[in-house]
């Protein structure tokens, strides 16, 4: 059998690794922790550096192809790991995603609407960009945020300083504030063969910064505005020659679908596509990325309700499982820090 290789051992891993194992092949995680969700469930833990280009390229020459849970590698380093073997996405994917500022110039080049922006390296940046984006914004550095950290809200140019201090003055970037009703993900899987699918969108609800719930339907708003967005991540994975589950982020605003941000990666939004949809999110990363026909994607419920276990949230397995429609994932983490995803639940109604 093959084995896969995985760049990060969180559950995004963890679960990438179980559908490989479904389709008969083994996995292989390389992250820098001792540990992590995914090495309950795969048998090969390489410890390193995602700076250690020799420990990488020679990670990718013990495995048959190298995927990633995790976006905030060094494209450079994934380019000369792609000189060692397949990598799936490719170093375009990464360079674009981890970066806000080249992500939403990406996509305005390919003609998406995304919130008004400007680039912020110092306060002086700051001023001019609060003078041509607005005072309602938000400053978030450029790279490396996840779960809203690493942002802050402007109400009026007087929040400057404190937003620059915030966010420990760093390049950054400084988004209009979007008037939107609701959020929602496409998330859409591209073959070797660049045939695309999509899975049913997801409304999200994000409670303090952080995915709480996904729900499909979505609703006649968020649909209305589906095919348009769909249209464009399409562009975005087609434009990147994208081999694997990529995901974008909308609003849903009076204007249109607005697009937020992307992950090269299967998403948190997609959690419910497990046992909500006839090929999960994780089966047809790992279908993509070993050159295989893809699964369909169609729902197989009426309504996909998948919620986030956070924190504290966890401990209460016992009464989310005295409900039979709910399907309890833990993933493993043995401290339940406040903010910290521990599992989720997903529930089906016919
Ligand atoms: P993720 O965990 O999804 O990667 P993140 O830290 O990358 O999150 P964003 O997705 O950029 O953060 O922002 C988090 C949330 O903040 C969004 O889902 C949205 O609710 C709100 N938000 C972000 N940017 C804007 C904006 N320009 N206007 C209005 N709301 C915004
Ligand atoms: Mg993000
Ligand atoms: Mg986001």
């Amino acid at each position: 059998g093959s084995t896969i290789g995985i760049l990060g051992g969180g559950q995004l891993g963890r679960m990438i690794a179980i559908a490989a194992a479904q389709l008969g092949y083994r996995t292989a995680i390389y992250a820098p922790e001792e540990s992590g969700p995914a090495a309950d469930v795969s048998p090969r833990w390489t410890r390193g550096s995602y700076d250690d280009v020799a420990a990488l390229a020679a990670f990718a020459d013990s495995v048959d192809v190298v995927t990633y849970e995790f976006e905030n590698i060094d494209p450079a380093a994934v380019e000369i790991l792609a000189t060692h073997g397949l990598v799936r996405p490719g170093a375009q994917a990464l360079r674009v995603a981890q970066d806000r500022l080249a992500e939403k110039r990406f996509v305005c080049d390919l003609g998406g609407l995304t919130a008004p922006f400007a680039p912020v390296e110092d306060l002086e940046d700051l001023e001019a960009a609060i003078a041509q984006v607005g005072s309602r914004a938000i400053l978030k550095t450029n790279r490396m945020g996840y779960d809203g950290k690493g942002q802050a809200r402007l109400n009026d140019p007087g929040d400057a300083v404190g937003a620059w201090n915030a966010i420990g003055r760093q390049s950054a970037i400084l988004e209009g504030f979007v008037t939107f009703a609701e959020e929602f993900s496409v998330i859409l899987v591209r073959g070797a063969d660049g045939q695309v699918r999509f899975w049913d969108s997801a409304a999200n609800v994000h409670v303090g910064g952080i995915l709480d719930t996904s729900i499909v339907p979505a609703g006649p708003l968020i649909e209305g505005q589906v095919p348009a967005a769909r249209a464009l991540a399409q562009k975005i994975a087609d434009a990147l020659d994208y081999v694997g589950v990529l995901t974008c982020e909308f609003f849903a605003s009076a204007d249109g679908p607005v697009f937020n941000e992307m992950a090269p990666r299967v998403h948190n939004s997609g959690h419910g596509t497990i046992e909500g949809a006839l090929t999960s999110q994780f089966e047809n990363h790992v279908r993509a990325i070993c050159g295989l026909p893809l699964g369909d994607t169609a729902l197989a419920a009426r309504r996909v309700e998948m919620c986030n276990l956070i924190g504290d949230d966890a401990h209460d397995w016992q009464a989310i499982l005295s409900d039979p429609a709910n399907h309890l994932h833990l993933y493993g983490k043995h401290e339940a820090r406040p903010g910290r995803k521990m599992g989720h639940v997903t529930r089906l109604s016919l």
